[in-house]
């Protein structure tokens, strides 16, 4: 599975197509809104797939720990959720609670333990880790071949050279979005904005790879307005509303929503006015229902892949 091979699923007249509605009553909606729910479900029924053959060929399935460090809300959510993917789809899931006192050392003793069970083909630490541990360490503790985060240095040094192996969910994630929309990369001016290392430059890694022109803002960036309108392919991953107005993109864009916000009356939002995006954009990722379902997916599909690296395959 590359992300690239499947025709588009992607119905533009899917019937929440009409989800995204214009505050202004002169403008007309154009953009197609990018089903994340939908392509990642069929992400997910690729990998169930692949998970039933491999027990029907007598092998075992791929195996995930999920380890969650304290009892953040936010992180027992995506925790629990991961779990519960694992489950549907015939995935092997073991749950490490840590407490949120643990030390460091007992964190890295398990991921030893994990990095040594041949059931446990993935690894995946919820981030963030309470502020008295070092992130960086633990995810350089992880075995690469079992980095389903595709956080490890190794991993992201791969994806740099171009021979990716393991590689950061939410990014691919978003090039799968593009490739099952039918929205061609190469040769396109392609913007990232946020440049942290879950989201933003491994983004920009993807895109370069696939070959477009690739721009990478941040915090010191200066003339933000100016680099959004030159972008054909803009992802947003800032964690901002309203960091990019949306009169900035440029028509036609494509536009890709990666920030998760709630805004002042609890719903989630992205980083960018969707309805107001809509009136410019050709295409444009809903939030929710954009990028945030892929990241799961993804995850499940790099569970997958080690298992099937690490059978040879
Ligand atoms: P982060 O805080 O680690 O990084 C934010 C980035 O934004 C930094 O590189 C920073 O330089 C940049 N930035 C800050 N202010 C800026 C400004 N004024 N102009 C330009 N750039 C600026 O955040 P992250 O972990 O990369 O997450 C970003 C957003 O994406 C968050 O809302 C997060 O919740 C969301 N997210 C969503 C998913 C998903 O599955 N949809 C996955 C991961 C993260």
């Amino acid at each position: 599975m590359d992300g690239f091979s499947h025709p588009s699923r992607n119905a533009p007249d899917a019937p929440w197509h009409i989800g995204v509605t214009s505050k202004s009553p002169h403008s007309t909606v154009t953009a197609k809104l990018i089903n994340g729910r939908a392509i990642a479900d069929s992400v997910l029924s690729e990998v169930e797939a692949a998970v039933q053959s491999r027990l029907a060929n007598g092998q075992r399935p791929p195996g995930l720990a999920v380890i969650l460090v304290g009892d953040d809300p936010a992180s027992q959510t995506y925790v629990g959720s991961k779990r519960r993917t694992c489950a549907k789809l015939g995935l092997h899931s073991q749950a490490f609670d840590l407490p949120a006192d643990a030390s460091q050392a007992d964190l890295l003793a398990l991921v030893d333990q994990c990095n040594a069970d041949a059931s446990i083909d993935g690894i995946l630490v919820q981030l963030p880790l309470p502020p008295h541990m070092d992130t960086t360490s633990v995810i350089e503790r992880i075995d690469p071949r079992k980095d389903v985060d595709g956080f490890h240095p190794y991993n992201v040094g791969r994806l740099a050279q171009r021979i990716p192996a393991l590689r950061p969910c939410t990014p691919l994630g978003v090039m799968r979005l593009l490739g099952d929309s039918g929205i061609a990369v190469r040769g396109k001016k392609a913007v990232v904005v946020g440049a942290s290392n879950i989201v933003g430059r491994p983004m920009a890694l993807e895109l370069l790879l696939a070959g477009a022109t690739v721009t990478v803002c941040h915090r010191f960036t200066t003339e933000l307005a100016d680099e959004v309108a030159r972008a054909d392919i803009l992802v947003v991953a800032v964690g901002k509303p309203g960091i990019v107005d949306a009169r900035w993109i440029k028509p036609g864009a494509v536009v890709i929503d990666v920030g998760i916000n709630r805004d002042a009356a609890g719903k989630l939002v992205g980083d960018i006015d969707t309805a107001v995006a809509a009136e410019r954009a050709a295409w444009i990722t809903p939030v929710p229902g954009g990028v945030g379902p892929m990241t799961v997916a993804m995850l499940m599909h790099n569970t997958l892949q080690a298992a099937e690296l690490a059978a040879g395959r």
